[in-house]
């Protein structure tokens, strides 16, 4: 079922926009994950190999929130749409599918943004920042803390604990991202770190957040001379993740008919 069919009958049925969105974010979601692998443990019991195929870039902010602002005018939602375009155009020569969840100044919000992710099959997600603190010349990569498994119900997984099956992957994924980060910006952690990133949260894929420092910077060309390099750690990153992006198709999802699957 596409969301314009869906939209469109319960447009019929007097139901409100934003009622109409929750539900298509929850269909989505529903599609995504009926469709998809949901724990690493399972796919080291002989699950077949998905693939990783989409990335999905998310420039943080934008539109009428600049993100962190520097005394000398940087905007964090300006550098971050830079780094995405060169993140793309490093990720397609590698042959990666690439959709961003904003190309200009526009501000999705977060359930937009992780709604375009769970729409994908085989894809990641990558939220790009800049902040406001830290070690000037540093890059920090983020995964949410732990999150309890949503209880095996039928198979429905509550948009919020979207993330938490996909965590060990995006601690894998954060790792490779942040070994690469380390090696090129000196003072960089060299694993990844935890922290609160709404965004990730209800995204049904591996998903990091990657954090440059800082807006606070005086020229805004060293921030920008920080970007190609940043943009090839990430790829390398990513590269280097590749193989570890083995998903199980559990027999129940295998047998369905392709109607039933995310994208008819
Ligand atoms: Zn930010």
């Amino acid at each position: 079922m596409t969301f314009d069919i869906l939209q469109g009958v319960l447009r019929m049925s007097g139901l409100s926009r934003k009622t109409i969105l929750g539900l298509c974010a929850a269909v989505a979601l529903l599609c995504a994950i009926a469709a998809r692998p949901q724990s690493s443990t399972s796919a080291q019991s002989g699950g077949q190999r998905a693939g990783l195929k989409v990335v999905i870039l998310d420039p943080a902010h934008g539109g009428a929130d600049p993100g962190a602002r520097g005394t000398g005018g940087v905007r964090e939602s300006d550098i971050v749409l830079d780094l995405a375009s060169q993140v793309t155009r490093g990720l397609m020569a590698q042959g990666f599918q690439v959709l961003q969840t904003r190309t200009g100044n526009e501000n999705p919000s977060f359930d937009d943004r992780s709604a375009l992710a769970n729409a994908q099959t085989g894809a990641i997600f990558l939220s790009l920042h800049v902040s406001s603190t830290g070690l000037a010349g540093t890059v920090r990569v983020y995964t949410v803390p732990d999150m309890a498994l949503p209880p095996a119900n039928g198979g429905l997984i509550p948009w919020e604990q979207a993330q938490a099956a996909y965590l060990p992957l995006s601690r894998k994924l954060g790792n490779a991202v942040q070994g690469e980060l380390a090696q090129k910006f000196k003072g960089s952690p060299t694993e990844v770190q935890t922290a609160y990133v709404r965004q990730l949260k209800t995204t049904a894929a591996p998903a990091i957040a990657v954090e440059l420092s800082s807006v606070s910077i005086q020229e805004k060309a060293d921030l920008d001379k920080m970007l190609p390099g940043v943009a090839e750690a990430i790829v390398r990153g990513v590269v280097a993740f590749r193989p570890s992006y083995v998903t199980p198709i559990s027999p129940a999802v295998a047998s369905q008919s392709p109607a039933a699957g995310p994208k008819p």
